[in-house]
């Protein structure tokens, strides 16, 4: 059997959905996973596109940059949001999966994919491509052997900043005659979240006791560099007594239908998986210790004796320099053979991540099919996270969500308001992504007797 032209270093979700856009149109892919035998220090399993931390895709809704970004891949064939809507647990109007049906499934559809060679090993040095490609996809948690090969490859300074994971506990733990669900201003199902109401008093003690917390120290050689989109609460409470009221803790839109008031502070607790036995604290990502996570967060009405299914933790994560390596089709400038897709590229989320796997994926197929290869516009939330990645900077280079400001808008016209303006860039970027497709990802020939899932 014709060995395959591509190997695609790492199975999370740059990577499984890299090999999805490559097999689904009839081309063979060797997807390389370390895991079980070698793991990292987040994930917990050997299933592919494993979450390691929230359970959620974030906002559902296209007039939010992320909402619009899943209408593109979606009208383009994406195999993580098919199988997270099939896995999707109440949650406003966010995408929340539960976690592990998620990466079941998508590990159950790749591994019966026929013309997939799945291997579990460790990559420690970036392969030769020799006649065919590589992409690595190995994330923010990139093996240290890989890193090192890397570093020495692109000769440069590792970039990296701190991310930190928010604590789940068990729903039969909480007392939940103290909480009330609801929604935010009752978007979604209206009350898909558990609410902790505090009062001036319960929040001010609170986070007197987050300040004077025991914190895990940083290394004397690592500097404390935060994604500001993802600041431990800690780190929030140093800002001012009132950030985190005005942060995770926000009682805005959270009216407690006992008192018909809104609470002076509130958590939220959003479901994790779909029997409802897990709940994670909504935006409550921590550096405390262990102990101290216990003693702190149990201080919240309702979580008295709540148990922890997992705390939570303080992560390194691993980027490059994008816009100094890569071209605007995520291929290494130095070695067009060579790919790089996923959080290692400078995009931050599992769907970026996995946004930037489907480009990479379209990219292949074409070159593989023959064509010259196009990326999507960039006046579309796909396309604008290619030139976030490529496009050279003055400013230090950062790893970026989705937003509209990343969207280029020349020639869309000035809007009444905001939302308007927003309504119409999405429009546009969806029709632009659809002609991309179109042009791009034709339908392929395929012999008599062979089908396609396109
Ligand atoms: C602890 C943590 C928490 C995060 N929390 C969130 C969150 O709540 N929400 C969110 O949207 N994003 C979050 N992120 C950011 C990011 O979106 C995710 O890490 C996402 O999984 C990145 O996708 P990826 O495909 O680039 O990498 P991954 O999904 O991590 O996939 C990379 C894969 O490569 C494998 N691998 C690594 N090295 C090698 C090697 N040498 N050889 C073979 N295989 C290898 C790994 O085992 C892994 O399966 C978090 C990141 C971290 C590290």
């Amino acid at each position: 059997m014709e060995a395959p032209r591509v190997t695609v270093i790492g199975g999370g979700f740059a990577g499984v959905e890299c090999a999805h856009q490559l097999l689904r149109r009839g081309h063979r892919v060797r997807l390389v996973e370390m895991r079980p035998v070698r793991t990292t220090h987040a994930h917990a399993t050997d299933r592919l596109a494993e979450m390691v931390c929230s359970n959620s895709f974030r906002s559902d809704n296209p007039r939010n940059a992320v909402g619009l970004l899943k209408r593109e891949m979606e009208s383009v064939g994406s195999l993580i949001l098919e199988e997270a809507r099939k896995a999707a647990v109440p949650a406003g109007d966010a995408l929340a999966v539960d976690r592990a049906a998620f990466a079941e499934s998508v590990t159950r559809r790749l591994g019966s994919e026929p013309l997939l060679d799945l291997v579990r090993r460790e990559i420690e040095a970036v392969p030769d491509a020799g006649a065919g490609f590589v992409v690595v996809a190995t994330g923010p948690l990139t093996s240290p052997a890989l890193e090192e090969s890397l570093l020495r490859a692109l000769g440069d300074r590792y970039l990296y900043f701190y991310d930190a994971m928010a604590p789940i506990v068990e729903r039969a733990s909480l007392d939940l005659a103290k909480l009330y669900a609801l929604s935010r201003w009752g978007k979604g199902g209206g009350g898909d979240y558990l609410n902790v109401p505090l009062s001036r008093v319960q929040y001010e003690a609170f986070v007197k006791e987050l300040l004077a917390g025991e914190k895990v120290p940083f290394h004397d050689f690592e500097k404390g560099l935060y994604f500001e989109g993802c600041l431990p609460i800690e780190a929030m409470a140093e800002r001012g007594i009132e950030t985190l009221r005005h942060g995770p803790m926000k009682p805005f839109g959270l009216r407690d239908p006992r008192t018909g008031r809104e609470p002076y502070a509130a958590v939220q607790l959003r479901q994790d998986d779909l029997a409802r036995e897990h709940f994670n604290l909504v935006g409550f990502q921590t550096k405390l210790r262990v102990g101290e996570q216990k003693r702190i967060f149990r201080m919240l009405p309702g979580l008295e004796r709540a148990e922890f299914v997992r705390f939570g933790m303080l992560h390194r994560n691993t980027y490059i320099n994008g816009p100094a390596h890569l071209d605007a089709l995520f291929r290494w400038k130095k070695d067009p053979r060579i790919f790089f897709a996923g959080q290692l590229t400078g995009v931050e989320g599992y769907l970026e991540s996995a946004a930037t796997g489907l480009m990479v994926g379209a990219t292949l197929a074409q070159l593989l099919e023959g064509r010259e290869p196009k990326a999507p516009p960039f006046s579309t939330a796909l396309g604008s996270l290619a030139r976030h990645v490529s496009a050279p900077r003055e400013q230090a280079f950062t790893p970026m969500n989705v937003t509209f400001g990343l969207i280029e808008d020349t020639g869309v016209p000035a809007a009444r308001d905001r939302t308007t303006r927003r309504e119409e860039i999405g429009r546009r970027a969806l029709e632009e992504v659809a002609r991309w497709r179109d042009e791009a990802l034709p339908a392929p020939a395929l012999a008599s007797g062979e089908t396609t899932s396109l």
